[in-house]
């Protein structure tokens, strides 16, 4: 993985973000006061499909982190892939949601004193939305067995792959690809088999209660949990915890990303590199001309920075009232 450029000390580019207004007259009055939170897939949305890197969307992430409002990764990662990627990133106070919503990591500011247990060494508590992974695979190697006979049916789990051939599929380091090895309720699979024999496949893992979800490279076979529940359930914890319903953006590049659009007010379709259709029902859907981490910032660009969405009123300093009145607005 590679990245030149970190958010670690937030700052505006020349080239970023626009400065903010100071009025936001009419209809978007009242989503100017209120808390924001952005959902963000990461391969081929925050982070470039081949590279992994960032930098075109980190003028808007310093802005963002600037103004207090969470960029909360959404991802078919591992918590352990994503562990050191977040603390790159700037992100690792805020919550995450991994394995394609089976897994949710919670800092201590977003538990709830009554439902959560303590936090492990790291601050944070692990929530396992999906199914246990040792249930995944059990069935896959049932189902293999079951359907050997059956035409079209041909595939490789993750768990399957050597380390190098991992690594070649991946373009990740063999160290990464360790990370992306360690699952706790998701199996990435890649099909080899016929279009007819997947609907086979999808239907007896349908029995199990399991379920196929198209990423980038991988198929991922979960449980019922996916990235729109658990963005739901992350809107509905910050709900309970500050007392409003938070204004959320959500941006992805891939058919795994449907359900996130869709469960969010604001919704960004990145241009992604693998020619699949993403349609989700979502009204307020902007799709973006650029692909990866420039297309992120489009969107961004597109839903937050516009003079005519621009739905923050602030000042072009941060030492004036109407700059901190906003801040406190976002942040308490
Ligand atoms: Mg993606």
């Amino acid at each position: 993985m590679s990245s030149q450029t970190s958010f670690s000390q937030p700052g505006c580019s020349s080239t970023g973000p626009s400065p903010i207004t100071t009025s936001t007259p009419g209809r978007y009055a009242q989503d100017a006061v209120r808390p924001r939170l952005l959902f963000s897939d990461l391969d081929g949305s925050l982070l470039d499909h081949h590279s992994y890197d960032w930098a075109p969307a980190a003028p808007w992430l310093a802005r963002l982190y600037q103004l207090g409002i969470p960029v909360i990764p959404v991802t078919s990662k591992t918590r352990s892939e994503l562990l050191s990627l977040r603390k790159a990133l700037g992100l690792e106070d805020l919550p995450f949601i991994a394995e394609n919503g089976a897994v949710v990591g919670l800092p201590s500011s977003w538990c709830h004193s009554g439902l959560e247990r303590q936090a492990g060494s790291d601050g944070l508590v692990i929530k396992t939305l999906g199914v246990d992974i040792g249930f995944i695979r059990q069935r896959l190697r049932v189902w293999r067995e079951r359907l050997k006979e059956a035409p079209g049916i041909r595939f490789t789990a993750m768990s399957e792959m050597t380390l190098d051939g991992l690594s070649t599929y991946t373009g990740l380091s063999d160290p990464e690809a360790r990370l992306a090895r360690m699952r706790e309720g998701s199996e990435p699979l890649v099909w080899e088999g016929s279009e007819a024999g997947l609907e086979t496949f999808r239907a007896s893992l349908a029995g199990d209660d399991l379920q196929l979800v198209q990423g980038g490279r991988f198929w991922h076979v979960t449980g019922k949990s996916h990235k729109g529940n658990a963005v739901s359930w992350m809107i509905e914890r910050f709900a309970a915890l500050r007392g409003v319903t938070p204004l959320t953006l959500a941006l992805g590049d891939g058919p795994n990303d449907i359900a996130m659009l869709e469960a969010v007010d604001q919704a960004v379709v990145i241009q992604g590199c693998h020619g699949l259709p993403v349609e989700p029902r979502q009204t307020a859907l902007y799709r973006t001309a650029a692909a990866g981490p420039k297309g992120w910032a489009e969107g961004v660009e597109y839903w937050w920075g516009r003079v005519d969405r621009r739905l923050t009123p602030a000042a072009t300093s941060p030492s004036t009232y109407a700059y901190t009145h906003t801040l406190a607005e976002l942040t308490s």
